[in-house]
């Protein structure tokens, strides 16, 4: 028998909440797991204890628990009987699983005081045991494997090394938000970022096929894709907007144009995100990063949401944002060329300080309502699911 012990990051410290946020990490452990069918799991102080089917391989098990918010690190764990020979066993075995280790030590946790020996005497004794067995140096400060023994009242679990989780809040327990995704690098970061936090995320896309090639489409999708790993079901809603496009190149001067766009942006999402039921915006915006990123012109394109903005990305600078999309494992699709709706018909020098009076004396000459209602009514939604396979087994 295996186990999957998770220990909570800052779960643990929401005191009236904290079944709430266990309940969440519970139900996002077995939806990331839908394929494989998971034993009982049983909640047990800051930690989750989950009973691993034999046939989950090692592997799969701790990419994709790595990948559940709310868990500080976890182990995959060995129950021993609560008495030292087998406690020093099961040291014994977990040690020899890493044979490249020059130093070690045990680590040991009492919870159920019952036990007859305390700590540093469990650490003491199974320490002592595998260095005698396998000649291995205890290093106290700086080993290159730590055993970890946890003392519960059923059995004593051992594991070797302990794994960082993805930390953060469990996805959902904060509520539900929409992403509005381009395809570039900053916004499936700041995707993360607030997933992170707890919120499950809606994505939406805006491109402009068939003007210009699917790219960017395409792109959207396997960013999403890559994001439902930590959710599990997503769904990117793709908005055609290269009509409206035209329909505002027409009508209005050249430098207002991208202000313009992103103000409708911001009315679609908003409208698509109340559908969804979800009460917040997030986008991957960052303060001066382009031209069209002033502080001006984001409180005029925020003018036109229906709901607030969350940008966690507003005080990072660029290298910081591709040093994060780099660990995501996003970077590299981010920069995948394409032909962004925003790059169509957008003139060579855009307002950098827009006017709100200015800006809605332009807008007068729109059907804003029925613009807005086209471009949501023809949306395509498509939902994608990790792991990719688990839908079509529940189907
Ligand atoms: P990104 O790297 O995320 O594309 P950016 O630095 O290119 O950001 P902008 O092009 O000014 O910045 O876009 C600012 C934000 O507006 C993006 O982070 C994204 O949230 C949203 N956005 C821009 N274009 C699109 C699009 N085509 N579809 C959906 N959202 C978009
Ligand atoms: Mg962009």
């Amino acid at each position: 028998m295996r186990f999957l012990i998770g220990r909570y990051h800052e779960v643990a410290l929401k005191r009236g909440n904290r079944w709430r946020f266990v309940e969440q990490v519970k139900q996002n452990l077995r939806a990331l797991f839908a394929d494989y069918r998971l034993g009982p799991m049983r909640p047990r102080g800051s930690r989750l204890m989950v009973e691993l089917p034999d046939e989950l391989p090692e592997r799969v098990a701790i990419e994709r628990a790595a990948c559940v918010f709310g868990l500080q690190n976890f182990s995959l764990s060995y129950p021993a009987a609560l008495e030292l020979d087998a406690m020093k066993r099961e040291a014994l075995e977990r040690a020899r699983q890493w044979p490249a280790a020059r130093s070690f030590r045990i680590s040991a946790r009492r919870d159920y005081k019952q036990f007859p020996m305390n700590s540093m005497e469990i650490e003491r004794e199974v320490g002592a045991a595998v260095a005698d067995a396998l000649k291995l140096p205890v290093d106290l400060h700086n080993p290159e494997l730590e055993i970890s023994i946890e003392v519960l009242p059923d059995a004593a679990y051992v594991s070797a090394g302990k794994i960082p989780g993805a930390g953060g809040l469990p996805v959902g327990v904060t509520g539900r938000a929409m992403a509005l995704l381009s395809g570039g690098i900053d916004s499936p970061v700041a995707a993360y970022r607030m997933m992170k936090r707890g919120l499950r995320m809606n994505f939406v896309h805006f491109h402009a096929h068939p003007l210009v090639s699917p790219a960017s489409r395409e792109k959207a999708h396997e960013l999403v894709t890559h994001l439902t790993r930590y959710q599990a079901h997503s769904t990117l809603t793709l908005v055609a907007f290269g009509a409206l496009q035209r329909e505002i190149v027409a009508r209005t001067h050249r430098p207002l144009r991208v202000v313009l766009y992103r103000r409708f942006m911001m009315r679609i999402a908003s409208a698509l995100a109340r559908r969804a039921g979800a009460s917040v915006l997030v986008t991957g915006e960052s303060l001066g990063q382009v031209a069209s990123q002033t502080l001006e012109n984001m409180m005029v394109i925020e003018r036109a949401a229906k709901l607030p903005i969350l940008r966690p990305l507003v005080g990072m600078d660029k290298n910081e944002i591709i040093a994060e999309a780099r660990r995501l494992g996003t970077f590299e699709t981010s920069i995948l060329p394409d032909e962004d709706c925003c790059t169509l018909f957008t003139p060579a020098h855009p307002e950098t300080h827009a006017n709100l009076a200015e800006v809605e004396r332009a807008e007068m000459e729109f059907d804003i309502e029925r613009m807005v209602a086209d471009a949501v009514r023809a949306a395509e939604i498509v939902r994608v699911t990790f792991p990719p396979q688990s839908a079509a087994k529940a189907a």
